[in-house]
């Protein structure tokens, strides 16, 4: 912080004695320091003129005559303008008792006689510079919050928007896609090079439709709108029909799993769990070497906790971006991984799927000795209606 606010100069101070010998110095050294001291001799004109006009600061002497000093800061402190305003008692009594009753009361300081008057000057001043520090520290907090709260407004419009736009896309993209592969089936009276083409602009219509699906579905999600349908469901035979599904991906890489069709049976959306588990699976094939890939599924159940793990023997995470990769858009910005198409929404989607039945999700990788991303799913029932996710970026 660059404006350091400076020791009050002008501040009303309240002195509340009866003393000549304490008052008259005191006046005159802090008007000599340019601060406007005013006092009075008793508790009921202290809390009068307190109430009148809240004064910066008071210097308090315990022994008003005509009550307590210590309740008397406790009333003083009880009036809202004065919350923030230091009291420091300056006191005849040396006793450590007296010193814990005045700050339990409110005080920020007490000194005891015989005073030295830059003690006290000091005292003002510090205690001063810190309310100022505080009042400064409060505006900028304020300032902040407000400029989180508009960027959170901005973002929902922007995820509103972009909401809009994707689904207005979907219905022409999968015309394209309807025409192409009428197209394709014309294609042995085209050109060779004409099927080519259809077949990379099917290619092309497949990833953008599965964007446009996987985005639909991250702010459906995200907004607490996906509705779950949980049904027992065979952990072995939904890996054996991802593992069939990713087939035409795997070139000569292994494709293991260590979890028997009707071993073990969880409570899920069976059609979110097969695309958590087909998102990572298919993420191994991606990231793994096509002659030497292995990917291997393993899952308990224990102490009503299902743990899914996923393990691949790829080129790893390094590890400032295993949370990166679970929010939306959350890629590793690595060479390697440039060529690799990526647009960093699966593990947003499985990480929200995975929250949506109450479980976690991580992963364990280091660049070079492949990951392991694990899910634990709870047994028992789960609600039928997606209950709102935590909002990213809080
Ligand atoms: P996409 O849906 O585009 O594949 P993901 O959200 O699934 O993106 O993955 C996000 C990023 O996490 C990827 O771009 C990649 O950098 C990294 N990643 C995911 N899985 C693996 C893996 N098995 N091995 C190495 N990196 C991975």
């Amino acid at each position: 912080m660059n404006e350091t606010p400076t020791p009050a100069s002008g501040a009303d101070i309240l002195i509340v004695g009866e003393s000549p010998a304490l008052l008259e110095p005191l006046l005159s050294i802090l008007e000599n320091q340019g601060y406007n001291p005013h006092s009075v001799s008793t508790g009921s004109q202290a809390l009068q003129v307190a109430q009148a006009k809240p004064p910066d600061m008071i210097l308090l002497d315990p022994k008003v005559s005509d009550m307590d000093g210590y309740e008397l800061c406790r009333q003083l402190k009880e009036i809202p303008a004065l919350a923030e305003a230091p009291v420091i008692f300056l006191s005849g009594i040396n006793d450590p008792v007296d010193k814990v009753i005045a700050f339990s009361s409110g005080a920020v300081g007490y000194i005891t006689q015989p005073f030295d008057l830059l003690e006290v000057l000091a005292n003002v001043e510090t205690h001063l510079r810190l309310r100022s520090l505080k009042a400064a520290l409060e505006v900028k907090h304020c300032q902040l919050q407000e400029s989180h709260n508009q960027l959170r407004k901005l973002e929902e419009i922007r995820d509103n928007l972009v909401h809009l736009i994707v689904h207005d896309m979907r219905s022409p993209l999968t015309a394209i896609q309807g025409f192409l592969n009428l197209l394709e089936k014309h294609a042995a009276s085209l050109k060779p090079q004409c099927a080519d083409y259809i077949r990379l602009s099917q290619a092309g219509a497949v990833k953008l439709i599965d964007m446009v699906n996987s985005l639909l579905d991250v702010s459906k999600m995200e907004s607490g709108q996906m509705q779950l349908h949980p049904v027992p469901c065979d952990l072995g035979k939904i890996i054996t029909d991802v593992f069939a599904n990713l087939a035409s991906l795997r070139d000569k890489r292994t494709l293991a799993s260590r979890v028997e069709i009707g071993t073990i049976t969880v409570t899920a959306d069976e059609g979110l769990l097969t695309r958590i588990i087909q998102n990572i699976v298919s993420n191994g094939l991606k990231y793994t070497s096509p002659d030497r890939g292995v990917i291997e599924v393993i899952a308990e159940s224990a102490d009503g906790l299902t743990t899914v793990r996923i393990h691949d023997n790829g080129v790893g995470i390094p590890p400032q971006f295993h949370k990166v990769i679970f929010e939306k858009f959350g890629r590793v910005e690595a060479e390697a991984n440039k060529q690799r198409h990526s647009t960093g929404l699966g593990l947003a989607l499985c990480r929200l799927a995975v929250e949506a039945h109450g479980g976690r999700i991580g992963v364990e990788s280091q660049p070079g000795s492949g990951s392991t991303f694990w899910f634990t799913l709870p047994c028992g029932a789960l609600p039928k209606k997606q209950k709102a996710p935590r909002k990213p970026r809080e």
